[in-house]
């Protein structure tokens, strides 16, 4: 007979439970002195532990929530989906939600995308995509066609081939016998531009050193990734829609792809629905996920266009079909969640809508953070605003990195009720769309306490 063993059973009574679970980017041994807060339920932009003690989710449980936790529309949606059509085979099979997130997410991308791929996380959309772009050069007769360009400081995903493509090699060098080798280029640094260009009169003048690798490795060179815009994970650097148009054009000239990872960037982040619009660029691939299901279920999506889509186009006998599975491919629930998302922001007109928000936030920490003696640098696209700190900023002297300066803020926000995650001695914000004026005061009025508690 199974018989669960009973201390273990009950280890979550006696708080051991905690240590048994592996949480993901921690160092385990912080969890002694720090448990993991025990979240009960989210409302809205706020989250409840178990003591009832609220906390507004400042970065959206990592850029994922778009319109609040246990958002009744999103709710009610996979409720209705879950009674119906919980999962099934996605080989030889469609369904609903799926058909009609196909087609809500074509009506709304860039001009050419025309095709939709499912996967079920954003790591794995980069992987598809990779992959995709490779075997599309191998079915037309060019596998030398194998190489990717990436930017330093991009972040892809921290599966193994999505390494590979990470120029912010804290997540890469620890896996290095395990990752294939890419081509990194120096990408923009516009917060201390090495031309001392203002950002607003640039013209992406820094693009002749990827122009070069391109043309450079243009003979063995499958594509180059980039996160448009903003790179999130990679201390937040932000380049302007210039980078993007001429890096569309380099790539045409040269015979690659282009992929576009809005992972983190797209549905609205960067104040238009996808950040490729803002330079009226359509790359060969789009990879989603994130915000897609406004953050309720995993979901991902590649985007390609007709050209891509006929290049594996095949009779059975010549079999070029594309090899890449998932168990839970297109999930009726996700797509149900990501149907819902996509009709709040047509009949909520979403993005017009968050443009006096996104002012107020971005003017908000400027108010409280410009001219702070600890404070290097403020900047900002859309909805995503980054504080990043210094122990001289005049000197460019950071933080000894052994004070955890960054990760002692965190801590303090949390006391006074925020959920401000920072991202090495960098704080930001990136709430959920939801979030009201009012709010967004209190929220960086917290945050200015917390710096001021660790750094006076
Ligand atoms: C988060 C992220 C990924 C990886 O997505 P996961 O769902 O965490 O695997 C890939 N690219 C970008 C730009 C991201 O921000």
């Amino acid at each position: 007979m199974y018989l669960p063993k009973k201390d273990v059973l009950m280890s979550h009574v006696s708080g051991k439970a905690a240590m048994r679970i592996w949480h993901p980017c921690t160092q385990m041994k912080d969890h002694e002195k720090h448990p993991p807060v025990f979240i009960d339920r989210g409302q809205g932009i706020y989250l409840y532990d178990r003591q009832g003690k609220s906390y507004i989710d400042a970065i959206s449980s990592w850029w994922v929530n778009l319109f609040g936790h246990a958002n009744p529309r999103i709710a009610k949606a996979v409720t209705e989906q879950l009674t119906r059509l919980e999962h099934v085979i996605f080989a030889g099979c469609t369904h609903a939600p799926a058909e009609e997130l196909a087609e809500r997410l074509l009506a709304v991308v860039p001009e050419g995308l025309t095709r939709v791929f499912f996967a079920d996380n954003g790591s794995c959309a980069v992987e598809a995509a990779l992959k995709m772009s490779h075997a599309y050069w191998r079915n037309l007769g060019r596998p030398e066609k194998c190489k990717f360009i990436y930017l330093s400081n991009g972040y892809h995903g921290e599966t193994a081939g999505a390494l590979g493509v990470c120029g912010d090699r804290l997540y890469a060098a620890p896996f290095t016998p395990l990752v294939v080798p890419q081509i990194e280029v120096v990408g923009p640094e516009c917060h201390a531009c090495p031309l001392g260009l203002a950002r607003e009169s640039c013209a992406a003048e820094c693009f002749g050193g990827m122009e070069a690798a391109i043309k450079a490795h243009a003979d063995e060179l499958s594509g180059v990734i980039i996160e448009p815009l903003v790179q999130c994970a990679g201390s937040f650097r932000m380049h302007p829609p210039a980078y993007l148009a001429k890096l569309r054009q380099a790539t045409t000239a040269a015979g690659c792809h282009l992929i576009a990872d809005e992972i983190a960037v797209g549905f609205g982040r960067t104040g238009t629905m996808f950040a490729c619009q803002q330079a009226a660029i359509t790359p060969d691939f789009m990879c989603l996920s994130k915000g897609i299901t406004s953050g309720t279920l995993p979901l991902s999506v590649v985007l390609t266009g007709d050209a891509v889509f006929d290049a594996f186009y095949h009779d059975y006998h010549d079999d070029k079909a594309f090899l890449h599975s998932h168990s839970y491919t297109g999930n009726p629930l996700a797509c149900a969640a990501a149907c819902e998302t996509l009709r709040i922001f047509e009949e909520d007109d979403v993005i017009i809508a968050n443009r006096p928000k996104i002012t107020h936030l971005q003017a908000a920490v400027r108010q409280r953070f410009a001219g702070h003696k600890h404070v290097s640098d403020i900047r900002s696209t859309g909805w995503i605003t980054a504080v990043s700190l210094a122990a001289d900023p005049a000197a460019g002297r950071p933080f000894d990195e052994r004070d955890r300066t960054g990760f002692r803020i965190y801590r303090e926000a949390i006391k006074r009720g925020a959920w401000l995650r920072n991202l090495g001695d960098m704080i930001y914000f990136m709430p959920p769309y939801v979030i009201t004026l009012e709010e967004i005061d209190r929220l960086t009025d917290i945050a200015l306490d917390a710096v001021e508690a660790v750094l006076g």
